[in-house]
Formats: structure tokens, C-alpha cells, sequence
């Protein structure tokens, strides 16, 4: 409720002017284009807090100080409008709020209409929102008043249309221009399922009386896509943007709109389904055998973990109390070279529509004081104005990563033995190789791979041995092989290589348990003289 506290901050501000005009854009869903924005006051205190509207208002509409508020947050806003035109931006009109208790001061309208032409604005440039509630006391001096600002040209709109329960009459008897329907009935408390039926109906019947409807309050893709089909394309709500002050809006003004469009390739409905209690699309996520989340990346690139399925946190390895902790921005756990990765996947994920994916390594995963890998994959769910969607499929890899290092550990030990092993070999000019036997392949030493130029393996052994002249011609080679194929053990002295040089070679044959000769290991040395 309110306190004294605020209270006494409020008519402070009020005097020190620390009151100031937030904007809400105002959208059409078709197009994507800015149309309007509603202002709401908003209180900063000395500290930079700042204040809600509910904190004060009501303490202000029975306090009589409503008016002095309205009015200075009425000129704050023009000023502000007629800066963005000076400056090229082309806002087509502001909405301002009009307290009941506003009417009652012989001036308004005169205010109102000044405040407009100071600042160069026409009274069409200015939306004038009236609670429906308004529409039951003192009708005949309300009604007055409406007549004479309508004649001047300012565009009445009646606010929170259906939150109360004069609605019709008030439609009936009332001249305004526009329907701002109230949120209640996006809600997602339907007990009776027939809150869509009641806005397709009103949204109808405004179409056959020629008033245009906004609805506000639409926080889901899913809340605006389905008042886009009921013929409603005039939304207002957190989805799309939630109010902001000038500056903020200025950027929102400055980019390219519309921004929250959905790429092509993603299906129209269902983006955000995933946010929807009853959907399949929840239902999926949360039965999804992997971990999976809904991340959201916003202006600073700084990204949040919406939602996240139970098997997300076991592939993150540790509990939901821990990554409560990096929820609100989830690279920070990662490297930063991967931090940088990630980043560059989401983009390539926007950008093209298509899934992509990453590995990413944590030094000291979410805490845990363990290392880990992560392989990611992401798909573009949504953008909206503040920021991008994103489903994120998320692996533990960190099993595999430690297999395959030590994976590369091993065979970087086994490449030195054998190195040792050659450099010995060298020294004594040692050539040594398998000979299998059953395939009649042959596997020789690197140092004979090196200096005959054979290869790995060499088929029908040895008749392309004895044609490179590595082996002297003639029958006596094919002779000793047909014993050692018999699985006789070999010792001989024989002139080996082009230059015949004398080398001891030897074959110890091995036999399978029936006793067949299976392989024979041999090696040949030069004979000294
Ligand atoms: P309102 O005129 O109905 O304004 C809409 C309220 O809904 C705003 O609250 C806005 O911030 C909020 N809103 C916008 N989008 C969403 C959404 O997607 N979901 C939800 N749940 N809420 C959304 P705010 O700014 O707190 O203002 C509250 C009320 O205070 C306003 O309701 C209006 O009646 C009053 N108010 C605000 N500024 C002024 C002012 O300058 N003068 C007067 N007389 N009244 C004001
Ligand atoms: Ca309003
Ligand atoms: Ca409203």
C-alpha cells in the first residue's frame, strides 16, 4: 500500500520535478511499426529508484494532486514529441493518461489544448486515455467535456475496456474514437475458456462500429498471434516492449523495426510455446531425454537461462541451486574463448534460421571446481524488442574430451618408443618385418618403407620385393618363402638391396594351437667382414 515514505517522496517530486514520462510502444502486429506510445509516470528518487504508478496515484487522485501531476507529465511529453520530430523521428502520436479527477478543473481543456500548441503539436498528435470506470460518475459533464476536446481534434480512447462492468453502456453513450482492452482477458485464469471468445467478439463488434481496438498487456507471441488472427492488430504489452524512458526509446526508434519479427523457416505459432503451460511443445521439452533450456540473449549480449528441463542441469553437473547462481548470465562459467564460440553460434543461429552448434569448455563448471565440455546446439526461437530466444540442446561431452586427450597422450608415447626403437635400428642397420603368412602381406619397418620406398603393406609377397631388386632375382627368394609359408624357421646369409650387399636374414615363424603357421617375424642384418 502506499506509505508515508513514499508519499512524502511523491510530493517532493512533484515539487523538485523528478516525476518523469516512461513510453510504452504501441505496435501493428501486421506491419511491425511503431504507431503510438502511451506515457506512465514514473517517480525516480534521488537514490535512482524508481517508483510505480500504484505507489502514488491513488494517494494523488484523492489528495487532489493528480491534476498538478498530469499536467506536468502531459508537458513533459509533448517537449519530448516534438524533440523526437525535430530530430526525424517519426512517432505518429503519444497517449496520455487522464485522471477522472482531471475533469473537474474548469481549465483542462485549455491546458491540454495549450500544451499541444506550445510545442507545435496538433490535438490529433495526442491520445487521450480515459478510464472506463470514469464513465459512470457525473456522465452529463464528462460527456460535455469529451464532446469539446473531440471538437478540437484530440483522439479519445476508452482505457481498460471490460475490466469493469459498464462496458457496453459506456460504448453506447460515450463519444471516443479508440478500445484499449484491458489485459484480463489474455489471462491465463479462464475458468469458464472463454475469455478468446469475448475478444473475437468484441474485437467484432468494435470492426462493425468502426472503433479501433488496441489490446493491451500481451506478453506472449502466442497472446498476439492469436489476436492477429481475430482481426486485431494493434497490441501494446511486455512482448514487445515494456515502458522506458526517453532515451531508451529514442534507441528503440532509432532501430530497425520491426524487431520482433520471426525469420522465416520458424513456424508462426508455437515459437514460445515452449512458455505455455498446457502446450506439447512443454510437454516435449520436459520428457526431452537431453538437456535442453530457453535462453534469451539481450541488448548487453549478456544471456539468460529462461527455462530449463531436469536433465539440463545433470548435463551441466551441478544442482539448480548452484546455477541459480549463473542463471542470469550463463557465459560466465565458460572460457572466454568459448564464450566467445557461443556467442558466435546464437548469431549464426539468428541469422540463417538453421540449427547450429558448438563445443564449449568451462575451466570451473558453474562452480563446481571441475572442468567440463559442453557440446551446444541452438535454434532461433523468437526476437523480440529487448531481446533474442533461443532453444538450446545442451551435452556433456567432458567424458570424451578427457578419453580423447588421453587418447593423444598415448599415441604421442608410443611415436617416442618407436623412435628410440628406429634410432637403434639405425645404428646397428637393423631392417626388420612382419609377414603374414595366411594373406601373404607384408608390413616392413619405417627405416624399409624409408629406404626401399615400400609401403605400409605390401600384397603378394614377395614377388614386388623381387621386382624392385631389393631381393637378388632367380628362385632361391620364392624358395625360402615356400619354407617359411611351410612354417620353417629361416638363418641365411644372402646379397640384399640393388648393391648386394651380405645381410644375415632371418624368419621365426609363429603357429596357431592346430599348429598351422600363422606369421613370421624377420629381420635382416649386414654381415661384417
Ligand atoms: P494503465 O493505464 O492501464 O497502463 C497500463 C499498465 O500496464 C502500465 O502500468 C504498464 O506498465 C502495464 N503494462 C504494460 N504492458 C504490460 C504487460 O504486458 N503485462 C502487464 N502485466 N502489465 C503491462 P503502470 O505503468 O504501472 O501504470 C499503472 C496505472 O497507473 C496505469 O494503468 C494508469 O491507470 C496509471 N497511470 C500511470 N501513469 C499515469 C499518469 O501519468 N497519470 C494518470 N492519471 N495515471 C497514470
Ligand atoms: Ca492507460
Ligand atoms: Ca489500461
Amino acid at each position: 500500500m502506499f506509505d508515508t515514505k513514499s508519499a512524502s517522496d511523491a510530493i517532493h517530486g512533484l515539487k523538485s520535478g523528478s516525476f518523469v514520462p516512461y513510453f510504452q510502444p504501441q505496435f501493428n502486429y501486421e506491419t511491425g511499426s511503431v504507431i503510438g506510445a502511451e506515457v506512465l509516470a514514473r517517480l525516480v528518487r534521488p537514490d535512482g529508484s524508481v517508483l510505480q504508478p500504484k505507489t502514488f496515484i491513488p494517494e494523488f487522485e484523492t489528495s487532489g494532486l493528480i491534476y498538478d501531476l498530469d499536467r506536468s507529465i502531459w508537458a513533459d511529453a509533448c517537449r519530448q514529441l516534438k524533440q523526437w520530430r525535430a530530430t526525424g523521428h517519426n512517432l505518429p502520436y503519444i497517449s496520455v493518461n487522464v485522471s477522472r479527477k482531471d475533469f473537474y478543473h474548469e481549465d483542462f481543456v485549455e491546458c491540454l489544448h495549450g500544451v499541444a500548441k506550445e510545442n507545435g503539436l496538433s490535438a490529433s498528435d495526442i491520445h487521450l486515455e480515459i478510464t472506463e470506470s470514469a464513465y459512470t460518475e457525473d456522465t452529463e459533464q464528462l460527456l460535455q467535456v469529451l464532446e469539446d476536446l473531440r471538437k478540437i481534434g484530440f483522439v479519445i480512447e476508452m482505457d481498460d475496456f471490460g475490466s469493469g462492468y459498464s462496458s457496453l453502456c459506456a460504448l453506447k453513450d460515450m463519444p471516443l474514437d479508440v478500445i484499449k482492452l484491458d489485459s484480463g482477458f489474455l489471462s491465463t485464469e479462464d475458468k469458464y475458456n472463454r475469455c478468446g471468445k469475448i475478444v473475437t467478439a468484441v474485437v467484432k463488434m468494435s470492426h462493425s462500429i468502426d472503433i479501433p481496438v488496441i489490446v493491451e498487456g500481451v506478453e506472449t507471441v502466442e497472446q498476439a498471434d492469436f489476436l492477429k488472427t481475430v482481426g486485431c492488430r494493434f497490441m501494446q504489452g511486455y512482448y514487445f516492449a515494456e515502458p522506458m524512458d526517453a532515451e531508451s526509446f529514442t534507441a528503440l526508434l532509432d532501430a530497425d523495426l520491426p524487431r520482433f519479427e520471426k525469420l522465416p523457416g520458424i513456424k508462426d505459432s508455437g515459437a514460445l510455446d515452449f512458455f505455455d503451460i498446457k502446450s506439447q511443445s512443454t510437454l516435449i521439452f520436459n520428457s526431452y531425454v537431453g538437456g535442453a533450456a530457453i535462453i534469451s540473449r539481450g541488448l548487453n549480449g549478456k544471456v539468460s537461462a529462461l527455462r530449463m528441463n531436469d536433465k539440463f542441469f545433470d548435463m551441466v553437473g551441478v544442482s539448480k541451486e548452484q546455477f541459480a547462481k549463473y542463471q542470469f548470465d550463463i557465459m560466465s562459467s565458460l572460457a572466454p574463448e568459448s564464450a566467445a564460440v557461443f556467442a558466435k553460434a546464437m548469431d549464426d543461429a539468428e541469422k540463417t534460421g538453421e540449427e547450429t552448434s558448438c563445443m564449449t569448455y568451462s575451466p570451473n563448471a558453474y562452480g563446481s571446481r571441475q572442468e567440463r565440455w559442453y557440446f551446444n546446439r541452438f535454434r532461433f526461437l523468437a526476437r523480440k524488442v529487448e531481446s533474442s530466444i533461443f532453444y538450446l540442446s545442451l551435452e556433456d561431452v567432458s567424458l570424451r574430451m578427457r578419453l580423447l586427450k588421453s587418447n593423444k597422450k598415448l599415441v604421442e608415447e608410443i611415436k617416442e618408443r618407436e623412435n628410440l626403437f628406429m634410432r637403434a635400428a639405425e645404428q646397428i642397420n637393423l631392417f626388420f618385418w612382419k609377414y603374414d603368412i595366411r594373406t601373404k602381406e607384408m608390413y616392413p619397418c619405417s627405416r624399409c618403407q624409408s629406404t626401399f620406398g615400400l609401403p605400409v603393406r605390401v600384397e603378394d609377397y614377395p614377388e614386388p620385393a623381387i621386382g624392385m631388386c631389393i631381393f637378388p632375382e632367380g628362385e632361391h627368394y620364392r624358395e625360402i618363402m615356400k619354407k617359411v609359408d611351410a612354417g620353417e624357421d629361416i638363418d641365411e646369409i644372402m646379397p640384399l638391396s640393388s648393391e648386394r650387399v651380405p645381410f644375415r636374414v632371418r624368419y621365426v615363424v609363429e603357429h596357431d594351437k592346430d599348429g598351422n603357421p600363422t606369421v613370421a617375424y624377420a629381420t635382416a642384418l649386414p654381415v661384417k667382414n
